[in-house]
């Protein structure tokens, strides 16, 4: 039911997204609640000023001021929901937009650890697979991160090297890759499968890494899109943080959605420069933090969030926890775990 477009502007909008495909470019500027804080956000457009009003079955449970300020009714809050759809709608003469999101209790939890292309190692399953990040959810991290390529007919994929059982997979149709099974006998997560299992619950965040690709900057572009896409199509928005090496995939990002959350990967740019493009923070191997320590707090200054990866030893783990860094990526999630109980 999300996306329909209903006028002529829809094809300006889709336009900046560069698909014929309808696509609504509405977003809000956050998608949780909690019993404590009824304020969940306002709704943004690009290139479109007016008053959005609910409708639809659960309209009656949040308020829309007219700012376009949305909250949840306090005594709704407090109710056991994990979620509600809400759809917005913006009429204007003849021509109407309308688009569906889901409003999350905020459940996630809030440790540093991120467990690095789920959990699997400790418990002998393949990585990237469902059952990683199954596990991820049971232990308690606060994320499980994933890696994203896709195929030669563009369908999105969860594996960590840009081949699998000797098919590239950006060169092999999906029909092909379907087929693959996993070493723990699952198939081949598709994007969409990965999102619909990881927003079965509310307590662990899906850190979605957008792979560079290897046939060239138009296509990492293309798979940034087709990303952004898909979890708004599958309203997951409340769920997935973005990260990615490529710097100009991390702009697109931005470029896309501003109120997505992205972070940089490669290492390489200081807070500043972070800052004055809009990334939301720096996710660098522990190398390059041990080697310019000061980055740590003068991200932190800028409110700019620090990711390190992958620290799997004891001493280092402790080290960047003296740090206070806001997450960890670690292959060893059940031992951090037990070091911040
Ligand atoms: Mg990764």
């Amino acid at each position: 039911m999300a996306n329909v477009w209903t006028i002529s502007l829809g094809l300006a909008f889709a336009a900046s997204f560069g698909t014929a495909t309808a696509q609504s470019n509405l977003s809000l500027t956050n998608y949780t609640y909690s019993p404590s804080r009824t304020t969940v956000g306002s709704i943004r457009t690009v290139n479109l000023a007016g008053r959005f009003k609910l409708v639809g079955p659960n309209a009656s449970l949040f308020k829309l001021d007219k700012n376009n300020q949305l909250s949840i009714r306090p005594d709704v809050a407090k109710a056991s929901a994990p979620w509600y759809d809400l759809v917005f709608e913006r009429k204007a003469g003849r021509s109407s937009i309308r688009d569906t999101f889901r409003i999350v209790k905020d459940e996630f939890v809030h440790n540093q650890v991120i467990a690095h292309r789920g959990a699997w190692k400790k418990l002998g399953t393949s990585e990237n697979s469902l059952a990683s990040l199954q596990n991820a959810i049971k232990l308690g991290c606060m994320g499980s991160e994933f890696d994203v390529h896709m195929s030669a007919d563009s369908v999105l994929f969860v594996n960590h090297d840009a081949h699998i059982q000797g098919l590239a997979i950006e060169k092999t149709p999906s029909a092909e890759l379907k087929k693959l099974k996993l070493s723990n006998g699952e198939s081949l997560p598709t994007l969409e499968a990965y999102l619909t299992e990881g927003i079965k619950q509310n307590h662990t965040r899906l850190i979605l890494e957008i792979k560079t690709s290897t046939l060239g900057k138009e296509r990492s572009m293309a798979l940034t899109e087709r990303i952004l896409r898909m979890v708004h199509r599958l309203k997951a928005q409340a769920w997935v943080d973005y990260i990615a090496f490529d710097y100009d995939v991390c702009k697109k990002v931005k470029e896309l959605n501003p109120d997505a959350t992205v972070t940089y990967l490669n290492g390489d740019k200081s807070p500043e420069q972070l800052a004055a493009d809009h990334v939301d923070g720096l996710d660098y191997h522990f190398s390059v933090l041990k080697k310019n320590e000061g980055w740590i707090s003068d991200a932190q200054q800028r409110k700019l969030t620090v990711n390190v990866w992958t620290v799997n030893d004891q001493d280092s783990l402790r080290w960047f926890l003296e740090r206070h860094v806001n997450f960890i990526t670690t292959n060893e999630p059940e031992l951090l775990l037990g070091m911040i109980e």
